[in-house]
């Protein structure tokens, strides 16, 4: 049999350990992959697949990218969810007995990049471990761009334990899960189809690496401690071993300590406002359930931010709205201070605009990829410091709070400043990154070899002047070296000690013993003084690391200052208020607005309306209205101002109260979960259901036409029942919507129901939208004048009123049908079937639809 020569034994060995990974393998200039993962990268990255003898009787798939652009190619595997390991030489080729060792210096996965080309500025890029055992998830995540590092533990019987862990994952939505399910434990992670749900890649571990010991060591070697009391688990082991598994995945990848993620945040998942994915997507918190983008969302209002730290905090404050008065209160407090000083605010704005992503920057540093760029970028960003402190120096508060935590970091400025040349490159391997006067031997090297430079520049007049060849040369190139040269047809004049070295068409190239020996000193010297500069660089970097903490430190009070100066600028603009919140759930505001639909008008102004709800009288507001009143507007507009004074940011209202709600449930039109197969109504009775089996009477629910998915009847029948039931047991303060004129019937049937209807005026054939809110229910539905606005051929919509107005008048079983073989199949067929209806129509009109009358049956 054959046999694998030995390179590719090495390479065979090496990819036996990281089968899951697509392994890059360095082989001189290149990278290269082979065999699966050549035919992969091939088709992925549409490079050319080659073949390359390995030994065996057939020739190895091979495919390679050079070494210089290896990382734009990493970028895109990892986007398309590949693992990718970096396998480079380990030790010094002429060193090497037999082949130069190899092994993987690192593997780059979806959550673990740090790169910061291939991440967002203003968003974090999760991984996330999770652990489950008996009745409950332990979950932890990391930024290892940034080295901030969350965890939880999440307790509940089997259908609350799986909304509540999908619930935080649609919170953090990480890029990336690892896990270990205890085989006892009934739910598996499996059936939730994770990776399809949140765009992730995930895959499970082995279990040693969270078993409790291992996981408890993993934590102590990490945060330096001897016991983990003080890191906050509270006697919770799920936590820990879920955090354990994490630190151990970050090993392996990344195959070094990482000193920037040094701190642990263990936190409740009740001490936070929750929300299910829906209701994120549906509030469209961070982008458009259109078009999954940034703009047209909440957060792309409130986003001011002038620094990217700043971006991302507030990302997580609008992911993470707060249940505590007080906190809510000092971060209210803090808007105001800036929106009540324009000079200020402005003032803020230049300095923190000049502020790097000392946070990633930090990391950088510690981690060991920062390069002399982001050395002097740091060093710029800290000069601001001082000026920032001064800014905030006479506020109160959480401001005074965030100007204690602002340290000025002078001494790595000044290190920086004096270890530093002002525009390094980007290499480590060219020099040109040490400052004059920082070490005497970069100086004596960079001396002598200007010196021998400036030797040979005279050289070449004096050589000249000796020998009488007036266009003598002096030149240099990568192969000989210096040189001297002369024209062919001045050769008769080069004197003997010339040394000929090389011939070319029409001169000849000379050396002589001076010249090399001063070619030895300035080449030695550059090649001297580019290593002292690599070393005294890495030196100033680590010095640096050791500060990594004052740093982070000082990244998450600037990202927190530029937050509220961010809130405070928007409110400024927007003539936004500042809420008054309260315990007691009470929601009272007067006009109100919804930030964003306000700001996507284009010429028409937004109407405001009011709202109050509370638990006595105004628990349920039953809302009618015809389609494009601005039902579903309204409603979300109540839920957005709830939610954005529970983040701590002015509302745009003239007036309001808030209660804090602990949880916003929304149930709006159809979802988008119809890919998995289920109907748009079973979709819509399942999220009713979790919404009524976890609201509680502190939440608040915005229905929009429960029930219309099916016939008038059972949706008619479903919606009363549910304004029953959360009247009576669930007792949610509650937005209802609907189509169904009959559910006013429940005012003053069920206490604390109250209703509204969006006004409309009739003019002759057409409505118009008034947008306003107004006590009292609608008397008709509009439907056919709405279908006429949205462009339903003439035909249709004149027969449609005539069928409506003898509805009106008769009996179903009394409407004349118009003789058209067509209009009586397209009036008579589903019997059974459920019916999929933009304006669910009259009961009289279902009637139609549902049940074929028997005089048009064939
Ligand atoms: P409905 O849910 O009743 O069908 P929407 O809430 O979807 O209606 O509103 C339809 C459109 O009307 C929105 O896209 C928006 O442009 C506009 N609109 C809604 N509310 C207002 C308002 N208060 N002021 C101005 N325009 C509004």
């Amino acid at each position: 049999m054959k046999k694998l020569t030995p390179m590719m034994q090495q390479y065979m060995d090496i990819k036996n350990k990281y089968q899951d990974t697509l392994l890059l393998f360095r082989l001189g200039d290149f990278y290269e992959l082979f065999f699966e993962d050549a035919l992969t990268a091939a088709r992925e990255l549409e490079i050319t697949l080659t073949a390359r003898d390995c030994g065996l009787e057939e020739r190895a798939p091979m495919c390679g990218v050079p070494h210089h652009s290896v990382d734009s190619y990493i970028d895109r595997l990892i986007a398309k969810g590949y693992k990718v390991a970096i396998c480079d030489q380990v030790e010094d080729a002429s060193q090497a007995v037999g082949i130069v060792k190899r092994d993987v210096v690192r593997i780059i996965t979806p959550g673990t990049i740090m790169d910061t080309s291939l991440l967002d500025e203003k968003r974090n890029n999760y991984l996330m471990s999770l652990y489950g055992e008996g009745e409950g998830w332990g979950l932890a995540y990391v930024d290892i761009s940034t080295g901030e590092l969350f965890t939880t533990e999440i307790k509940g019987t089997s259908l609350s334990l799986r909304l509540k862990l999908l619930d935080e994952i649609g919170k953090v939505q990480p890029k990336e899960i690892i896990y270990y399910i205890d085989p006892e434990k009934v739910e598996d992670i499996a059936g939730l189809a994770l990776d399809k749900k949140f765009n992730l890649v995930i895959h499970p571990q082995p279990h040693w690496c969270y078993g409790i010991d291992y996981a408890t060591g993993q934590l102590k070697n990490q945060f330096n401690v001897m016991a983990l009391d003080g890191l906050g688990f509270h006697g919770d082991h799920l936590g820990v071993n879920a955090t354990g598994g994490l630190i151990d995945y970050l090993s392996t990848t990344q195959k070094r300590f990482l000193s920037h993620i040094n701190k642990i945040n263990v936190y409740h998942v009740s001490e936070t406002m929750v929300m299910d994915l829906t209701t994120r997507n549906n509030l469209e918190l961070t982008e458009t359930i259109r078009s999954r983008s940034k703009k047209g969302s909440l957060l792309w209002v409130l986003d001011k931010t002038q620094t990217a730290m700043g971006g991302r905090m507030l990302r997580k404050w609008v992911e993470e709205p707060l249940l505590n008065s007080v906190k809510i209160n000092q971060r209210l407090d803090a808007v105001q201070a800036l929106l009540e000083d324009l000079l200020l605010r402005q003032d803020l704005k230049d300095y923190l605009k000049s502020i790097y992503d000392l946070e990633r920057l930090a990391a950088r540093i510690s981690y060991g990829s920062a390069n002399p760029r982001d050395l002097v970028a740091l060093c710029n960003s800290i000069q601001h410091l001082p000026a920032i402190k001064e800014l905030l120096g006479d506020k109160k508060g959480l401001i005074q709070a965030l100007y204690d935590r602002i340290d000025c970091l002078e001494d790595i400025g000044e290190l920086i400043q004096r270890a530093i040349v002002e525009e390094p490159p980007v290499t480590l391997k060219e020099g040109g990154i040490i400052k004059e006067g920082f070490h005497p031997e970069v100086d004596e090297l960079l001396w002598a070899s200007m010196e021998g430079k400036q030797w040979i520049a005279t050289l070449e007049g004096e050589e000249k002047e000796k020998t009488g060849i007036k266009n003598l040369k002096v030149g240099f190139n990568k192969v000989f070296g210096y040189y001297l040269e002369v024209t062919k047809s001045n050769l008769k004049l080069v004197p003997e000690s010339y040394q000929r070295k090389q011939t070319l068409a029409n001169c000849e190239r000379y050396i002589t013993p001076e010249l090399k020996e001063m070619e030895s000193k300035i080449l030695g010297a550059e090649e001297k003084v580019v290593a002292l500069e690599h070393q005294l660089f890495l030196e100033v970097r680590d010095q640096i690391a050791k500060d990594v903490q004052r740093i982070q430190k000082t990244a998450s009070a600037i990202a927190e200052l530029d937050t509220i100066y961010s809130l405070a600028e928007v409110a400024a603009e927007n003539q936004y208020i500042k809420p008054t919140v309260n315990q007691e759930g009470k929601i009272n505001i007067k006009d109100g607005r919804h930030p964003v639909v306000e700001k996507m008008l284009d010429n028409e102004m937004f109407i405001t309306n009011d709202t109050r709800l509370d638990h006595k009288n105004h628990q349920i507001s039953i809302i009618t209205g015809p389609n494009m009143a601005g039902k579903s507007t309204y409603m979300r507009q109540v839920a957005v101002i709830v939610l954005m004074a529970q983040i701590g940011s002015f509302i745009p209202a003239s007036e309001a109260t808030i209660g804090i709600v602990d949880r916003i449930f929304t149930r709006v039109g159809a979802s988008d979960d119809l890919s998995q197969g289920q109907s748009t109504f079973m979709v819509e009775m399942s999220e009713m259901a979790n919404i009524l089996n976890s609201a509680t009477a502190n939440s608040l629910l915005i229905l929009d036409e429960i029930g219309r998915g099916t016939s008038t009847f059972d949706g008619l029948s479903i919606a009363w029942s549910v304004v029953e039931y959360i009247s009576h047991n669930v007792k949610s303060q509650t937005l209802f919507s609907t189509h169904y004129h009959e559910l006013t019937e429940l005012e003053g049937k069920i206490d604390g129901v109250k209703n509204y209807r969006i006004s409309v005026k009739e003019e002759g054939e057409n409505i118009i939208f008034l947008r306003k809110v107004v006590e009292g229910s609608a008397d008709k539905s509009y439907g056919i004048q709405v279908a006429r606005l949205a462009g339903l051929p003439l035909d249709v919509i004149e027969r449609a009123k005539d069928i409506l107005r003898q509805l009106e008048e008769n009996d179903i079983a009394k409407v004349e049908i118009e003789a058209n073989a067509l209009v009586k199949e397209e009036i008579a067929p589903a019997v059974e079937v459920p019916i999929q209806v933009e304006e669910p129509p009259t009961i009289k009109e279902a009637t139609i639809i549902k049940e074929a009358p028997p005089a048009v049956a064939p």
